[in-house]
């Protein structure tokens, strides 16, 4: 099993070290050449989307990316991640890869709210810590499975081989949400 981390920009590198505590072997993404090599997932970083979508574009890491993600390669896409591959943003012009079919709200916590530190349950796994910056949320699903909610908004979704949170799993200990992902990732690989 062979992870692919997004490394143009944000919070990747507290992915790569979940995956290597976890043992599963990962690489950076930075240029086209870097996807030559097969992997069996894909993780789409916390950062800031508005310039992890031009990067894509300006490195022409997009067209290749989107259509490796359009074929079912798994995908998991953390805040910015998220974002980035929300089909809609009801605040916000941008559509990027727009393969999940879910309508997203960027910084949808307001300045105040920016970013704080919960529990909550997330289907399949149980009750994990969840870490938000400056977080987006899901305001409707048109197709996508509901995960989580806190307060009555949506965290957490998966459609298919996408799996989006809109907190950080990756900035606390506990490593289930990675987990679950590796396990969509391991079903995909079977099939
Ligand atoms: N606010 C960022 C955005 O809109 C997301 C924040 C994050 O990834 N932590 O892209």
């Amino acid at each position: 099993m062979v992870i692919g981390v997004l490394a143009v920009q944000g919070a990747f590198i507290e992915h790569e070290k979940v995956l290597d505590a976890l043992g599963v072997s990962n690489f950076e993404i930075r240029q086209k050449k870097d996807l030559e090599q097969p992997m069996d997932g894909l993780i789409l970083p916390g950062g800031e989307s508005t310039v992890m979508g031009k990067l894509l574009k300006d490195l022409e890491l997009f067209e290749p990316l989107k259509a490796l993600i359009k074929g079912g390669l798994p995908v998991f896409g953390t805040c910015a991640g998220m974002i980035l591959l929300a089909d809609e943003l009801s605040n916000d012009e941008s559509r990027y890869f727009a393969t999940l079919p879910v309508t997203v709200r960027r910084n949808a916590y307001g300045r105040q709210l920016g970013s704080f530190h919960t529990r909550a349950q997330m289907s399949g796994i149980g009750e994990i810590p969840m870490t938000f910056i400056r977080a987006p949320y899901v305001e409707q699903v048109h197709g996508a499975e509901v995960l989580a909610t806190v307060d009555d908004n949506i965290v957490a979704v998966r459609y298919k081989n996408q799996l989006a949170t809109a907190f950080h799993p990756e900035l606390d200990d506990d490593l289930s949400v990675h987990k679950y992902f590796l396990s969509v990732c391991e079903k995909s690989v079977n099939y």
